[in-house]
């Protein structure tokens, strides 16, 4: 029997277009189904291997083209309680680099990886999503939304946090769903922000203001969903009197320059991200609360990972697609784990309301202002360092 395509991609979001982008490059005829969706205004702060990964891949120019460098991490505990962190600073080049990332707007990045798909010939995007995936009789097979069916021999499944393939292919999830969101807006402030990304821990969640150039910040402000669902319906006038206090007036004015919106927020992770010729990436895989900027960077490592497991495949032997599913989920094992964990029990010990989980935080944060070799190492785990 044969195949409409090699493989197909299901999902244009980042991590979808990156992906069909680094398949096409392993010489496959790719197909990528990419029904346009909301418009993306979220930002995101991805760390220098993911920037080098960008760039290397094609996916980006240079990243002065797209983004602003993030130099400093500033972490204020803002919490009042028993047991308060000392305020951190975090400097880039504490580990000899110019900057731990960049912030890029998510538009900018998804139009940079429109142009380096487009130049790919044996690329096929199609505006229209997936209704049906099955795998039985061991070739996946597509019926898409406008009734026809497409076979391919590998599936990359980049459908996102409710994805069809994930489920409809059977891999088993780990989902747990917070009572806290995540409100989300550009701000233009009275004082220039530099490079400093600045994050005021508060006892339901951080207030984090990320720069985005100049007097610009981008804000991300996590709480109580009930809070911030209140705090949005208060519309400006509610909303700029709120972030001036919470950001203890260090910036002067502060106005507004996009409509604020709310993300749900809940952790989701796999047991293993291939098989049978079918691979997750991206929040089909992962999905976690936007501390430590993790999502994205964790998505373009699964891409670069993939591209590793096509590169050593031997595509000319039949079997080839579900022997590099199997290849891939190996190799992203243990960066799942990791990060995950690391994740969860950061946003965890966050909100944590008790005195054992605050002191040891507290300690934790201590002992990172404290110990050189220490924050060294935080840094690697931050940075995806593999
Ligand atoms: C507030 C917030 C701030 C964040 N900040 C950062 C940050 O600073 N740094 C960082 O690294 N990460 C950050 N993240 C995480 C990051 O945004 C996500 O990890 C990333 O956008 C996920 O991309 P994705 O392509 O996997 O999923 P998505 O962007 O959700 O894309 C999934 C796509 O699949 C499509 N789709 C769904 N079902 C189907 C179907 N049946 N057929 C076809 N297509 C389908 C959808 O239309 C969508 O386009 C943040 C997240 C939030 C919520």
């Amino acid at each position: 029997m044969t195949q409409d395509a090699d493989a197909i991609i299901v999902g244009g979001g980042l991590v979808g277009m990156a992906a069909a982008v680094a398949v096409a490059k392993a010489g496959l005829k790719t197909v990528h189904l990419a029904p346009a969706g909301p418009v993306d205004r979220r930002t995101s702060a991805l760390m220098m291997p993911s920037v080098d990964y960008l760039t290397s891949a094609g996916l980006i120019g240079g990243p002065d083209a797209v983004g602003h460098p993030l130099t400093q991490i500033r972490i204020v505990d803002a919490t009042n309680r028993l047991i308060r962190a000392p305020e951190t600073l975090f400097d880039a080049q504490e580990v000899g680099l110019d900057a731990f990332g960049w912030n890029f707007a998510n538009l900018r990045l998804m139009e940079s990886f429109q142009t380096a798909a487009r130049a790919l010939p044996n690329l096929e995007t199609r505006n229209v999503g997936v209704t049906e995936f099955s795998g039985d009789g061991g070739v996946p097979r597509l019926t898409l939304a406008d009734g026809s069916v497409l076979t391919a021999l590998l599936v990359v499944g980049a459908d996102g946090k409710k994805s069809l393939i994930r489920s409809a292919a059977g891999f088993r999830v780990r989902e747990s769903v917070f009572a806290q969101a995540a409100l989300v807006c550009d701000l233009e402030l009275g004082r220039p922000i530099g490079g400093t990304s600045i994050e005021f821990h508060y006892p339901q969640g951080p207030f984090t203001l990320v720069p985005a150039g100049g007097n610009r910040a981008n804000l991300v402000w996590i709480d109580d969903e009930a809070v911030l669902r209140e705090a949005l319906a208060s519309g400006k006038e509610g909303l700029v009197p709120t972030f001036l206090s919470k950001s203890q007036r260090l910036f002067g004015s502060v106005a507004m320059l996009t409509p604020a919106h709310v993300f749900p927020l809940s952790t989701l992770t796999v047991d293993a991200a291939g098989a049978d010729g079918v691979v997750l990436v991206g929040e089909s895989a992962h999905a976690f609360p936007p501390i430590g900027a993790q999502g994205l960077n964790l998505g373009l490592r699964d891409v670069a990972d993939l591209a590793d497991a096509l590169s050593a495949a031997d595509l000319s032997q039949p079997g080839w697609a579900v022997s590099a599913s199997e290849d891939y989920s190996r190799r992203r094992a243990a960066d799942l784990a990791r990060t995950g964990g690391m994740v969860d029990t950061l946003f965890r010990s966050l909100l944590a309301e008790m005195i054992p989980a605050q002191a040891l935080r507290a300690g934790g944060l201590w002992a990172l202002k404290l110990v050189p070799g220490l924050r060294r190492q935080a840094f690697g785990i931050g940075m995806g360092e593999r």
